[in-house]
């Protein structure tokens, strides 16, 4: 269990309505930066991931953590041999400060515009959590978007793209990145996952944003059909990534332990069970 289910995410499932800060302890913990698989590297904190995908073109840089990690980012991207100034595009899996916090220096510190799906660009801009405006501990630096993205977008780059898969719920923009990866003369499908995890969202009355349910319905319907082999997420341990960068490091001849095809359809499993036994038992009490 400890592989899927580490401190942050144990505490976003089983967090209150309410406005529960899952704040990880490992956050804004430095870690060495590593490669994943193929053009992908992982430049995040101990507890919060961020992606960089390397093209003869320049990169492309997926979250941003905390405003107190996005140095760490930095230092973790100069750390591989790259260049700040080579991130020529900035994404986000989700308007959480987790994951957003950082993105205003990054911006500030890389030139890069932001790309994000619309849903999501109210509360990157304002700086806040969508319906918890009030709820400052959650407050992010704003940062503008240079272009809104929708459903189904690429991103393009150096002959590498990204799709936008929108998974909403979680945060109404809620975006899960799709690319093909190849590793040993093989191609393989790739989903950095956004989230579908409860946390400090209201899923009943006065909801945290209207239509929140049926989001995270059709996300778990959605992502249902979707074939992952290569599964990867904005918070390491959602699937071990850490872990896999120990196995990878110990036998560098073995598969790599980041192709694991069964984890994403048993992750969202239990996401969906977490998601209608939250949604029943809150009902039930009238939260
Ligand atoms: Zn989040």
């Amino acid at each position: 269990m400890k592989g899927w289910m580490g401190a942050g995410l144990a505490a976003a499932v089983m967090a209150t309505s309410a406005p529960a800060l899952a704040q990880g302890n490992n956050w804004n913990t430095p870690t060495e930066p590593f490669h994943v698989i193929d053009n992908v590297w992982y430049v995040g904190t101990e507890g919060l991931s961020a992606f960089l995908f390397v093209t003869p073109e320049g990169h492309i840089l997926l979250d941003g953590a905390t405003p107190q990690g996005a140095p760490m980012i930095e230092a973790n991207i100069a750390k591989l041999g790259f260049k700040l100034s080579d991130v020529k595009v900035l994404l986000n899996s989700h308007a959480h400060f987790d994951h957003s916090g950082g993105l205003a220096q990054l911006k500030k510190d890389t030139g890069a515009p932001l790309y994000a799906m619309e849903g999501d660009v109210s509360a990157l801009e304002g700086g806040f959590y969508l319906g918890s405006e009030s709820v400052h501990a959650m407050d992010a630096p704003p940062v503008k978007v240079d272009r809104k993205l929708k459903n189904g977008d690429t991103v393009k780059l150096g002959g590498f793209t990204l799709t936008a898969h929108l998974t909403p719920g979680h945060s109404r923009g809620c975006t899960s990145w799709g690319t093909t990866l190849h590793d040993g003369g093989k191609a393989y499908e790739a989903l950095v996952f956004c989230s579908a995890t409860v946390a400090a969202n209201r899923i009943t009355a006065p909801e945290q944003y209207e239509g929140i349910v049926g989001d995270y319905r059709a996300t778990f319907a959605k992502t249902k059909t979707m074939k992952v082999d290569i599964p990867l997420a904005p918070h390491p341990e959602f699937f071990g990534l850490l872990e896999k960068n120990a196995k990878a490091k110990a036998d560098p001849k073995a598969v790599n332990p980041f192709i694991e095809p069964a984890a994403f359809g048993a992750l969202i499993a239990k996401l969906e069970t977490a998601f209608e036994t939250t949604l029943k038992e809150r009902s039930a009490k009238g939260q």
